[in-house]
């Protein structure tokens, strides 16, 4: 069954016979890292691929040649081969500069391109607007000898930069702004990543998609809204060159996160100026920072799906994200203990070295296997968990009260120790056979509260993350204005149990009662965990 409109009309082609496989593609230009925008992308061009049985190709769309970079291809292949995508083939649009070349010259011995001198800014003054039709360049009638000998001349390289350029010879009355004689060609003299300096003319993006998806022979050429217009370009190429099958483009609305910078040009900026600590920086809407803070893939592709493929543009809230995130964590993350902010509790009627316990690893996983926990004299709980005057319908820990320890007995309160109004110790006796399946763990008591194992817990560095970015005052876009000063915020002297020192880096873990985290770093002792996402949800799923 079809999930979105794109679907559907690949399933009326496929049952037409109108096309036989499903070729896609993914065309990332390598001018940054992927962010969560993408994804959508590659959700839909991959799984068309694995729901139609057919191919998906990755493309690097670099006929830009000044502002890509190896790192980024690198980055952009990890980040796909993350989120489980496999692509058929990897190619580089640079590789079909020698065919585009030829199809360029194509054009000019059928008398629909000619070489152009006039510049940038008088082929931009006399395109006319939206209202006034264009006028014609006095270079459009050169004659085919003239544009060929001229075009060759461009190639190698008897003209400056920007002093000529090939332009489609399509219609300057036309009512589609990007038919009034598109450039596709121009001179530029910039080292290539991918094919050096073997050319200094470089074909214009509107010209070189449609080729390079023809010569791949992609049946549904998948991009987002903003190419609508062009689409009328993309079929005079095609169709002009007589590729055969021609390939067709489809376009949806791009993915836009409230509060969320899903540019790359802009995300390039703030690793520049050292507001974030990388392309990867956990707070980054990009793939490898997701990665980093501990977004499951799986979370990400439940996102995509979630938000579906629309034809028009509009904005998801991020609770929809994190909504998914948390989803798939509360199924698959083992829940750890740990305290953030501690408050040592000495068990006065408690006098053996430890007890442990067996505790489940993730209750709502069957398979996900028990630990240990040791429960000792001297034991941590959060400094919130206890109060000497506590608010009404608080459940926890209070002056001649009991509480449940999470997997452990019931404490019975004895005494405290306050200095300057601050509790610093308290004072508890456990009720004997309290546990699960002791004759005394039916006790009613109201309140469960996480603690660690004062002797045996690590110390631990939380990094709390927030949005990148406030929210708009009065209407302010600028994200220059909006960059949150708090994005990070950096907690020492948390404690946690030992299961955590023993779990491997990049685990997603659920502190009970707190929120979800990764471990992020342990060395000499001391634990460093990444923040994923809070507890709270406040996202109803459709
Ligand atoms: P940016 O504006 O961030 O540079 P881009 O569109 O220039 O993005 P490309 O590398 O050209 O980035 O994108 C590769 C593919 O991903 C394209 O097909 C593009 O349409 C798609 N894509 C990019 N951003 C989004 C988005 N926000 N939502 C959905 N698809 C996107
Ligand atoms: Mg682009």
């Amino acid at each position: 069954m079809a999930d979105n409109f794109i679907e559907n009309i690949i399933e009326s082609d496929l049952e037409s016979g109108k096309v036989k496989e499903i070729i896609t593609r993914f065309p990332p230009e390598p001018n940054g890292y992927l962010h969560i925008g993408h994804a959508k992308s590659l959700c839909i061009n991959f799984g068309a691929k694995e729901k139609y049985h057919g191919k998906c190709n990755l493309r690097f769309d670099d006929t830009n040649p000044t502002k890509e970079e190896v790192e980024y291809v690198e980055s952009i292949k990890e980040d796909i081969k993350w989120l489980g995508f496999e692509w058929d083939n990897e190619y580089y649009a640079s590789d079909y500069f020698q065919t585009m070349y030829e199809c360029a010259i194509k054009l000019i011995k059928k008398g629909l391109a000619y070489v152009c001198d006039l510049s940038a800014e008088e082929i931009k003054e006399t395109r006319g607007t939206l209202t006034t039709p264009g006028t014609n360049s006095p270079y459009r009638n050169r004659t085919i000898e003239e544009n060929l000998e001229l075009f060759e001349g461009m190639k190698d390289g008897k003209y400056p930069d920007g002093s000529k350029v090939l332009r489609a010879k399509i219609d300057m009355a036309s009512k589609n702004l990007n038919m009034r004689d598109p450039v596709i060609y121009r001179v530029l003299r910039a080292t290539h990543h991918h094919t050096g300096d073997k050319w200094i003319i470089y074909p214009m993006y509107d010209f070189a998609h449609p080729i390079e998806d023809a010569i791949e022979k992609i049946s549904h050429s998948i991009c987002t809204l903003e190419f609508e217009d062009h689409r009328p370009l993309y079929d005079w190429v095609v169709e002009n060159l007589d590729f055969d099958p021609l390939p067709h483009q489809y376009e949806f609305a791009r993915l836009n996160i409230k509060n969320t910078i899903m540019s790359k040009r802009y995300l390039k900026k703030l690793v520049d100026s050292n507001v974030v600590t990388g392309w990867d920086d956990p707070r980054m809407p990009t793939l490898s920072g997701m990665r980093k803070r501990g977004y499951p893939a799986e979370a990400i592709k439940a996102f995509c799906q979630e938000v579906g493929v629309a034809k028009s543009n509009s904005e998801v809230d991020p609770q929809v994200l994190e909504h998914c995130v948390r989803d798939y964590l509360n199924d698959n993350a083992d829940r750890a203990m740990v305290v953030e902010k501690p408050l040592k509790v000495i068990i006065d009627n408690f006098d053996k070295d430890y007890e442990e316990f067996e505790v489940q690893n993730n209750p709502r996983k069957e398979d996900s296997g028990t630990h240990t926990i040791k429960f000792g004299k001297e034991i941590y709980i959060e400094q919130d968990d206890f109060m000497v005057n506590p608010p009404p319908k608080y459940h926890r820990l209070v002056v001649g009260g009991m509480v449940r320890l999470k997997g452990a007995y019931i404490l019975q309160y004895v005494s405290h120790v306050e200095e300057d109004g601050v509790v610093k110790e308290v004072h508890c006796n456990y009720i004997e056979d309290s546990a699960q399946g002791g004759v005394n763990a039916g006790i009613k008591v109201k309140g469960v509260i996480q603690w660690v194992n004062a002797n045996d817990c690590y110390d631990c560095t939380l990094n709390k993350y927030d949005s990148l970015l406030l929210d708009e005052v009065d209407g302010n876009k600028e994200f220059d204005d909006r960059i949150n000063p708090n994005s990070l915020v950096v907690v020492k002297g948390a404690k946690a149990e030992p299961f955590l020192y023993e779990s491997k880096i990049d685990t997603p873990f659920q502190f009970m009662r707190s929120a979800y985290y990764k471990l992020a770093d342990k060395k000499d002792n001391q634990l460093l965990c990444y923040l994923i996402v809070n507890l709270k949800d406040s996202y109803q799923a459709k």
